[in-house]
């Protein structure tokens, strides 16, 4: 049942190189490993950036967790 004629192409999210989509290409819709990679590392570099403001406002929200136990104390 296989259709070569029929395959799909998708253009690659990181180089717009249009590439096939089949069971043949495991990095699709990437040309190759490598596009996945680095648009995997974009996707790190974008995660990293959320966990930095994080940790910013977990040290203010942890300052307030030790200032109204003593509020309530006092
Ligand atoms: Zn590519």
């Amino acid at each position: 049942m296989l259709n070569t004629q029929a395959v799909t192409y998708v253009a690659c999210p990181t180089c717009q190189i249009k590439t096939p989509w089949s069971k043949e290409n495991p990095d699709r819709p990437f040309c190759s490993a490598r596009c996945k990679l680095i648009d995997l590392g974009e996707w790190a570099n974008e995660s990293y950036a959320i966990p930095q403001q994080t940790s910013e406002e977990d040290e203010i929200f942890s300052e307030d967790l030790v200032s109204n136990p003593n509020k309530s104390f006092l």
